[in-house]
């Protein structure tokens, strides 16, 4: 998965941009559900809120760390939940 830092501006931009839905608004600043984030695995060929973030705040989430493999079966989860 992904993570937001604290240097989110709160755009708004990257939410909408979601493929899983697994961004939302937190306390102070935007944030990313592990559980739903594939990475864009399965939905495009890069992470699209990195691609439209403008302050480049998203970087990978050291708590949770995923290969290829998962993050695909992650994806067939959340596509067949
Ligand atoms: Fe959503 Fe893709 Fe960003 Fe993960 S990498 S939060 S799935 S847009
Ligand atoms: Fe925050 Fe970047 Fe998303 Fe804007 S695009 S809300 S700065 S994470």
């Amino acid at each position: 998965a992904l993570l937001i830092t604290d240097e989110c501006i709160n755009c708004d931009v990257c939410e909408p941009q979601c493929p899983n839905s697994a961004i939302y608004m937190g306390d102070e600043f935007y944030e990313i559900n592990p559980d739903q984030c594939t990475e864009c695995i399965g939905h495009h060929e890069e992470p699209q809120c990195v691609v439209v973030c403008p302050v480049e705040c998203i970087e990978k989430d050291s708590a949770h760390p995923e290969d290829q493999a998962q993050l695909h079966a992650k994806y067939l989860r959340l596509v067949q939940a």
